[in-house]
């Protein structure tokens, strides 16, 4: 049994004693999200036959078509796309948004600057890389406000005859802004659709997927994507991602995805299918773990002095939490902390490194059974001012708080508390 100073033990019976009350509520949102899960796989029969894998062409793989109608089903899409072929979350939307943009149409995105690996995908006009840009689609974003709200004056002045698509991510990602929810984005979607009824609003899901009852397809979203790597995967489907929303726009990524044509006809399951299916029915109570785990980190950080981003008391929409440290040593001693409470790789120690793609020296901490899987818990930072660490995930909620207790008593350990 590890040993916690009987100050950090202290602050943490304090912690979970004030969020009792937004427990009883995640747990209220996982039995909803457990039952609506289980209904849709008897609504579409599966059985064990659905969870052998195929090869080849993979023609009349049952199990890879009963799976789209029970992501269809739990996200009250028309049609829906899941496939272990999409390689990352980024492959996933990135296939979504050339699914429906054609060359000329503009992409627009409400919510600010996308998450990082989509600036790629977004591109500059004759990059060579077969960016949207490249291909000749236009970009174009609309920052938030000061207070993390959308700019309706920008977004209504911004939208033209060329606005194809509307971009809403639903996640903060890593941004010191809060995430949307579900309600909120019925809202967007309603604005915009007043502005241009015939604009196709697509979400980056990423994060968000169990974490409320309802999802942005069941507020009048046209197409939403994610990975299967985080939220819906239930910490258990090896790879892949996801697709829903109208049956169109879905079938058009399913051309994007293998070839015109073809669509979502072929694409062998090899052995993925069952991980899928189980990750699946899982997903709703693992997120709640998770999200457990990081209102549990909010109260216990907020108890030591630092700000967090959603405070323990926020509504939650997605899994990320973020906190504001008073330092470089903080940071980097909160992400060790994480990595020693880990089951796998607990015996190395994350060091700031430069990571291609990004300004400052990043630390990561992962300790995970599924490589980058970020349902299951780990934290990574900049190292740069304000500090600000980000913690997402946990397979259960006790590894979450052996990790922020232990990311506590490195703190301690060093003096830095
Ligand atoms: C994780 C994430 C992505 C990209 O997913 P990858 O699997 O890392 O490619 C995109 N958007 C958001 C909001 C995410 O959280």
């Amino acid at each position: 049994m590890v040993r916690f100073s009987q100050e950090i033990e202290e602050l943490s019976l304090l912690a979970e004693r004030k969020i009792s009350s937004q427990i009883q509520e995640i747990d209220r949102i996982v039995d909803r999200n457990q039952w609506k899960v289980i209904e849709a796989f008897q609504r579409n029969k599966v059985s064990d036959f659905h969870f052998s894998g195929s090869t080849g062409y993979a023609y009349n793989d049952r199990g890879r078509e009963v799976i789209d109608e029970v992501y269809a089903d739990v996200f009250g899409a028309e049609s829906a796309l899941v496939r272990p072929h999409f390689a990352s979350g980024t492959h996933t939307i990135s296939t979504a948004l050339f699914g429906v943009l054609r060359p000329g149409d503009e992409l627009l995105y409400i919510t600010g600057r996308p998450y990082d690996t989509l600036h790629k995908v977004i591109g500059e006009a004759g990059d060579g890389t077969g960016s949207l840009k490249d291909f000749g689609i236009e970009y174009c974003e609309v920052s938030l406000l000061e207070d993390g709200g959308i700019d309706w004056k920008g977004v209504s002045e911004a939208i033209s005859s060329k606005t194809k698509v509307i971009g809403i991510q639903r996640s903060r990602g890593y941004d010191w802004r809060s995430s949307f929810t579900v309600q909120e984005i019925g809202v967007m979607v309603e604005k915009v659709k007043a502005i241009k009824p015939d604009v196709i609003v697509f979400v980056d899901n990423c994060y968000g997927e169990f974490t409320e009852e309802l999802e942005p397809t069941q507020v009048g979203v046209d197409i939403m994507a994610g990975s299967l790597i985080k939220n819906p995967g239930g910490g258990i489907a090896e790879t892949g991602g996801y697709i829903c929303g109208k049956q169109k726009y879905v079938d058009q990524a399913a051309y994007r995805l293998t070839a015109p044509g073809i669509g979502r006809e072929v694409g062998a399951m090899l052995g993925t299918t069952r991980g899928i299916y189980q990750g699946l029915f899982l997903a709703p109570n693992t997120v709640g773990q998770a999200v457990k785990g990081s209102v549990y980190a909010a109260a216990l950080f907020e108890e030591v002095g630092f700000v967090t981003k959603p405070a323990w008391n926020e509504k939650r929409t997605d899994l990320i939490q973020a906190v504001s440290f008073s330092g470089p040593e903080h940071l980097i001693a909160f992400v060790q902390g994480i990595q020693r409470a880990a089951a796998v790789d607990s015996h190395v120690v994350p060091e700031p490194w430069d990571m291609p793609g990004y300004e400052h020296p990043v630390i990561m901490a992962a300790g995970t059974f599924i490589q980058g899987g970020s349902l299951e818990l780990s934290a990574d930072a900049p190292i740069r001012e304000p500090y600000i660490g980000y913690m997402q995930g946990g397979l259960t909620y006790s590894h979450v708080k052996y990790g922020v207790l232990m990311a506590l008593q490195t703190m301690k350990e060093r003096n830095l508390l």
